[in-house]
C-alpha cells in the first residue's frame, strides 16, 4: 500500500465508530480510504467513547471495555488493512464540482465519495459566570477530570437526565463525598440498569425539576444557585459542576450545501446512508437524532462504506490499490501496552519516557536537558490522543528531551504541588522552572516550538 492518488476513492471526515467501521470495510476492499480524525473542533478524535468508561453493551466484549480502549483497537484495525489517516480539522467541503474538494487546515483534497461521521460536540449550558470557573470547577468531562485533586472528597453535581448524566453520577461518587445529580424535569432518560445504578447509590442525591442558573465563589467554584419548578432559588455547595447535558451534530462546516434537518442533523434516506447529494453518505451520530450508540454508528459506518463502494463501481470511478500484504500483519499484544512505573532498578537518566513520581523528582534535580511532564488519568480519552503524540515530539529531538507521565489518580501530592485541575495538562520544565503548561489536547508543534526555544 502507499501508492498517492491524485483523486482518493473514498475520504472519511470523523473518527469515531462509523468513520474506522467505514475505514475498515472500504480499506479491506482495496480502496484506500483516507479518514480525516478531526483535532480541536467538534470534540477529540476517537468522538465521544473517548470520554466514557465501561462500554458494557457493545457486543464482543463480556466484562465490558473502556471507551478510549475500544476506539484505539478500531484505529488499530483501520490502520492494519491500510487506511491512511490525517489528523486535523476539515475547514470545508466543495460539493459543487466533481471530484469533491475537502480543505483541512493544512491541505487540499480531492475525491471522487465522501463519508461525513463527525458525530456531536457537547452541549454547554451557558449559565451566569460559566466562563469565569470552566476549569476551575466546571467541566464537560466527568471522565476526564474527575480525579482532580480539587475534588476529592468534595461535593460534586451533574447536571442532565440521560446515560451520561448517570453514569458520570455514578463515577464521580469514587472522588467525591456526595453527588448531586440535577434533573430537569421529574425523570430520567437513561436506561433502566443505569437508573438503578444510581438509585442505588447512597452518595448520590437526586434534585428533581432543577435548573442551574449561577456559578459563584473565588478562585474555585464554591457554590451554585438553583431554581426549581415553583421559581424557588438555592444554593448548593460544591466544588465540581459537570455538564451532560446532550449533543450538537457537528454539521457547521458543511456550510448548507447537504441538506440537514431543523436541529443540524445530517437527513438521509430513511434507514440508509444516503444523503442529499450523490457520492455522500452519512453514518453515526451526525446522522441520528435517536439511536446514538456506538454499535448503531458502527453499523451505519459500515452501510455507508458498502454504498459508496457499490457507487463507485457503478459510476466507473473506483481505482483499486493492491495491498502489499495480502494478509497484513497481525497486531497481537503490540495494542494498549501500558508503560511501566519506573522505579530506582529501571530509572535511567537519558530514557526519552520515564513514568511515575520516582522518576520526576530524580530528572527534576539531575537532569539539565527540558523536560516534558504529562499529567494524566487512567479513564482519560483526551490522554490517550495526546501521550503518543508527545512520544513522537519527543523522539523528534533525538534525546535532547525527556518525558514523563505522571498519572494523578496515583500522585495526588504531586498533582496538588503542580496544581493540576484536569487532564491532560502538560507542563514544560527546564533548570527547575515551569517554563510553559497546556491544558487539554494540542498540535504536536506547539510543544516543539516550546521545547526549541529551551535548547
Ligand atoms: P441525552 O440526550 O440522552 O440526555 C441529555 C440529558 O440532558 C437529558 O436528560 C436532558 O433533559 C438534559 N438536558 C438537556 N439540556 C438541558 C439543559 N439545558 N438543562 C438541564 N438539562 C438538560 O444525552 P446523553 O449524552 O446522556 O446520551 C447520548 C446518547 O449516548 C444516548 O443515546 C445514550 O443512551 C448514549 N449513552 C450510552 C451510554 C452507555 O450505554 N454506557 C453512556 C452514555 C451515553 P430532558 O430529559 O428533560 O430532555
Amino acid at each position: 500500500m502507499g501508492n498517492s492518488l491524485e483523486t482518493e476513492n473514498i475520504v472519511i471526515i470523523g473518527s469515531g465508530p462509523a468513520g474506522y467501521t467505514a475505514a475498515i470495510y472500504a480499506a479491506r476492499a482495496n480502496l484506500q480510504p483516507i479518514l480525516i480524525t478531526g483535532f480541536n473542533s467538534g470534540g477529540i478524535p476517537g468522538g465521544q467513547l473517548m470520554t466514557t468508561t465501561d462500554v458494557e453493551n457493545f457486543p464482543g466484549f463480556p466484562d465490558g471495555i473502556l471507551g478510549p480502549d475500544l476506539m484505539d483497537l478500531m484505529k488499530s484495525q483501520a490502520v492494519r488493512w491500510g487506511t491512511k489517516l490525517i489528523e486535523s480539522d476539515v475547514i470545508s467541503i466543495d460539493t459543487k464540482l466533481r471530484p469533491l474538494t475537502i480543505k483541512t487546515e493544512d491541505e487540499t483534497i480531492k475525491t471522487n465519495s465522501l463519508i461525513i461521521s463527525t458525530g456531536a460536540s457537547a452541549n454547554r449550558l451557558g449559565i451566569i459566570n460559566e466562563d469565569e470557573f470552566w476549569s476551575k470547577g466546571i467541566s464537560a468531562c466527568a471522565i476526564c477530570d474527575g480525579a482532580t485533586p480539587q475534588f476529592r472528597d468534595a461535593e460534586l453535581a451533574v447536571v442532565g437526565g440521560g446515560d451520561s448524566a448517570c453514569e458520570e453520577a455514578v463515577y464521580l461518587t469514587k472522588y467525591g463525598s456526595k453527588v448531586h445529580l440535577l434533573v430537569r424535569s421529574e425523570r430520567l432518560r437513561a436506561s433502566a440498569t443505569m437508573i438503578d445504578r444510581v438509585k442505588n447509590n447512597s452518595k448520590i442525591t437526586i434534585h428533581w425539576n432543577t435548573n442551574v442558573r449561577e456559578a459563584k465563589g473565588g478562585n474555585w467554584l464554591e457554590k451554585i444557585e438553583t431554581v426549581n419548578s415553583k421559581n424557588e432559588l438555592k444554593d448548593i455547595e460544591i466544588k465540581g459542576l459537570f455538564y451532560a447535558i446532550g449533543h450538537t451534530p457537528n454539521t457547521a462546516f458543511l456550510g448548507n450545501q447537504i441538506n440537514l434537518d431543523e436541529r443540524g442533523y445530517i437527513k438521509c434516506n430513511p434507514g440508509r446512508p444516503e444523503t442529499s447529494v450523490e457520492g455522500i453518505y452519512a453514518a453515526g451520530d451526525v446522522a441520528d437524532s435517536e439511536w446514538r450508540q456506538g454499535v448503531t454508528a458502527a453499523g451505519s459506518g459500515c452501510m455507508a462504506a458498502l454504498a459508496s463502494e457499490r457507487w463507485l463501481t457503478e459510476n466507473q470511478l473506483s481505482k483499486l490499490i493492491k495491498r502489499d500484504n495480502v494478509e497484513p500483519e497481525k497486531l497481537g499484544n503490540e495494542i494498549n501496552i501500558e508503560d511501566e512505573e519506573t522505579n530506582e532498578k529501571t530509572f535511567d537518566i537519558n530514557a526519552e519516557w520515564q513514568r511515575g513520581s520516582y522518576a520526576l523528582r530524580k530528572l527534576y534535580h539531575e537532569t539539565k536537558k527540558p523536560i516534558l511532564v504529562i499529567f494524566s488519568s487512567p479513564t482519560c480519552g483526551p490522554c490517550h490522543v495526546l501521550k503518543p503524540q508527545l512520544k513522537r515530539v519527543i523522539n523528534e529531538f533525538n534525546g535532547k528531551v525527556v518525558g514523563i507521565e505522571i498519572d494523578i489518580d496515583k500522585d495526588q501530592d504531586i498533582a496538588k504541588q503542580a496544581g493540576i485541575n484536569g487532564t491532560p495538562t502538560v507542563q514544560l520544565f527546564k533548570d527547575k522552572l515551569l517554563k510553559k503548561q497546556w491544558k487539554g489536547v494540542k498540535q504536536r508543534s506547539e510543544f516543539k516550538e516550546a521545547i526549541k526555544d529551551l535548547i
